[in-house]
């Protein structure tokens, strides 16, 4: 059994869902998880968003917008008079579901999450109503049946194994099944999700609770380019990654895969396949468990970093300096992505700046602190081991003229990062283009 994640574009419209339908059917009885129709799930935000501020008019107009999106699909998405029928059954009590927030008096981030899932929720109706009109016995299941999260907010993949594999069983004589991305249960039992973009991340977690032959990662592009398509001219797909250099380009930026996404996938060796639905004979990118040689693969761009400093002459051969300075960034549930120190001081990174202010407080203790804000982390990625001398020397190179904050190798084989200013980005991205590929 398959997994394949169909994101917002690849079902963002009536002619798309039945491509994705067209591929799905003759592929034999796997999960197919779906995202959100593109555009979705921002509207979804902006009406919560009016709800919060009990503007009634503006959230209403937004719900009318895209009511009408969702009708406009289902006039040509069915060749049944009962099928659409159904179908606009399905649509329109979600879209009235949405609208009795507007009637209520308190409108509270519980709300707001039942909110944001009826995007997921719709797309699984559609599909799972076109797939049977073709004549396929397609069974929805309800991600909100199966998919949990913990105290900790983490999946709770147990639980997720155990709930999904008895509605497997209950539905055993499917010939396809077809659930939503992005959308659980708290530990509290309340709906939830696992953060934007994370139907990814849905389709990972599920892999491993059924011990997937393999993920596939459906989208609108042909794989991993080697560098930000959406900044560089001329990217090409890297047809094979390893789990560590996919991770390291999804969490530094590379847009097409969610970050959380790879690592059940690691842990359960499952090989996670990048696909373009637009081009599905393009081989794509397959990412796995398996390390080629020397080499430098990509290139991807995290943006919205703070860099503080903390300079110190107390840190002049003491010991304890550094743990002071990171417990106060883990009393704040505050990561840090990129180190570097010296002799008196240490630079690190942040992109969460939510407690920033309380942390520059307690830090002006142990030092003088200073802060960079609007950066860019560079992360170069590929096989990069220190044994294979002249990787480093080449993506500095592609960089002489921009000025580097900080740099960051060692940390793992896979990774050298430069701390850049937002606004070298683009030229940063393209010099390494030209010089590395
Ligand atoms: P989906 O809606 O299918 O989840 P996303 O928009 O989340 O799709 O991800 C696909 C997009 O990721 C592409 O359209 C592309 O613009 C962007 N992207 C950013 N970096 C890369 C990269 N290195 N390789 C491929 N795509 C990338
Ligand atoms: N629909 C959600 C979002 O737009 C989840 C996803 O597409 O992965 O963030
Ligand atoms: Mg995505």
């Amino acid at each position: 059994m398959k997994v394949l994640k169909f994101g917002g574009t690849s079902v963002g419209s009536a002619e798309r869902i039945r491509h994705v339908a067209d591929l799905v059917a003759p592929r034999g009885k796997n999960i197919i998880v779906l995202s959100a129709m593109s555009g979705t799930t921002n509207s979804l935000v902006e009406i919560a968003d009016y709800l919060y501020k009990r503007n009634l008019n503006g959230a209403k107009e937004t719900i009318n917008i895209l009511e009408s999106k969702y009708l406009k699909t289902l006039a040509t998405l069915y060749d049944r008079h009962e099928s659409r029928e159904m179908a606009l059954r399905e649509i329109k009590s979600c879209f009235n579901y949405i609208r009795s927030f507007a009637s209520r008096d308190v409108f509270t981030p519980v709300e707001e999450k039942i909110i944001l899932a009826q995007g997921e929720i719709m797309s699984v109706a559609m599909m799972t109503i076109l797939l049977n009109e073709r004549g396929y016995h397609a069974e929805a299941l309800p991600a909100l049946d199966f998919m949990k999260t913990g105290e900790n907010g983490e999946p709770d993949s147990n639980a997720i194994a155990l709930n999904l594999r008895a509605l497997l069983d209950k539905y055993a004589e499917a010939d396809i099944y077809i659930t939503q991305g992005f959308i659980c249960r708290n530990h509290r039992g309340e709906v939830d999700n696992l953060q934007r973009g994370g139907s990814d991340y849905s389709a990972s977690l599920i892999g491993a609770a059924v011990e997937a032959e393999e993920i596939e990662i459906w989208t609108d592009i042909d794989g991993m380019h080697n560098n930000d398509p959406r900044y560089v001219e001329g990217t090409r797909p890297v047809h094979e990654l390893h789990y560590e250099e996919a991770a390291e380009l999804a969490y530094f930026g590379a847009k097409i895969l969610h970050p959380t996404c790879v690592l059940p996938a690691k842990v359960n060796n499952i090989p996670l396949r990048l696909l373009n639905t637009m081009e599905p004979e393009a081989p794509g990118t397959l990412i796995y468990n398996s390390i080629t040689g020397p080499s430098i693969k990509a290139v991807a761009a995290k943006d919205n970093v703070t860099a503080v400093k903390i300079k110190s002459s107390r840190m002049l051969l003491a010991y304890g300096f550094l743990n002071k300075v990171f417990e106060t960034f883990e009393k704040y549930r505050t990561p840090i992505d990129m180190i570097a120190t010296s002799e008196v001081g240490v630079s690190l990174t942040v992109d969460s700046a939510r407690f920033l202010p309380e942390i520059i407080d307690e830090l002006k203790q142990f030092g003088t602190v200073t802060v960079d804000r609007d950066m860019v982390i560079i992360a170069v990625v590929g096989n990069l081991e220190w044994t294979s001398p002249g990787l480093e020397t080449r993506a500095l190179k592609a960089l002489h003229d921009i000025p580097v904050r900080m740099i960051s190798y060692g940390g793992s084989d896979f990774n050298i990062s430069f701390l850049i200013r937002a606004c070298d980005k683009v030229a940063a991205l393209n010099r390494l283009s030209s010089t590395l590929f």
